[in-house]
């Protein structure tokens, strides 16, 4: 049974530009209801969150996770939760939400069930390449695809069960991706003054919590 078939969802494939507009409203209604003063006194007057969330681009999750509101989080999502120095979205949005908005947390949020990693597990990601529409995602993945083969018998060592496999490549993904984090100037930097810290975090699709990495 499908979330849309079923009503959970608020959208669909079949929603049209009107749709997204009568949902926005209700949206708003709701945020009157339940934070009456956070768009108006708040959010209009600028932003300085605390906190930069780097997820992975997957729909089930976002920094919402943490309960926040509007506001409170500068959010970067990138597929299988991947961060390279030679990305300027990385090093942009790093100088920003550290050097300029000053947020004193950054978390690297991966999860379970990754597509991402998923894919690499099952040695697919070949056939990204044999569909002719995927190439750049087939590049793209190396950096999931490198850290499955270089831990991939210790955890296959760990447990047959393909889930729990996924689970523990998430993981492993995240410690990798932190570690990258920590060795970029504007992150280093900013460490060295004592300005942030850097946590690894993995949200579980199944049920909503998150757990130190
Ligand atoms: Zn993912």
């Amino acid at each position: 049974m499908s979330p849309a078939s079923t009503n959970v969802f608020t959208l669909s494939h079949q929603s049209k530009l009107a749709d997204l507009l009568a949902a926005n409203e209700r949206w708003c209604e709701h945020m009157e209801e339940e934070h009456p003063r956070l768009l108006r006194d708040y959010n209009a007057h600028g932003q300085s969150p605390h906190t930069l969330f780097i997820g992975c681009s997957d729909s089930r999750y976002n920094e919402a996770c943490l309960g926040v509101v509007p506001g409170e989080i500068f959010t970067w999502k990138t597929i299988a939760n991947v961060i390279t120095e030679s990305d300027a979205t990385c090093r942009a949005t790093l100088e920003f939400a550290i050097n300029v908005l000053k947020v004193n947390k950054v978390v690297v949020c991966g999860h379970t069930d990754c597509g991402g990693i998923n894919t690499c597990l099952s040695n697919k990601r070949e056939s990204l390449l044999e569909s002719g529409t995927c190439n750049s995602l087939h590049a793209y993945l190396q950096d999931v695809d490198d850290l499955y083969h270089e831990h991939k018998q210790e955890v296959f060592a760990q447990t047959s069960d393909v889930k729990e496999q996924s689970r523990l490549l998430s993981k492993l993904n995240v410690q990798k991706q932190r570690g990258r984090l920590l060795e970029i100037s504007t992150v280093k930097d900013a460490l060295a003054r004592g300005d942030i810290e850097v946590y690894g975090l993995l949200y579980d699709v199944g049920t909503g919590r998150v757990e130190v990495v």
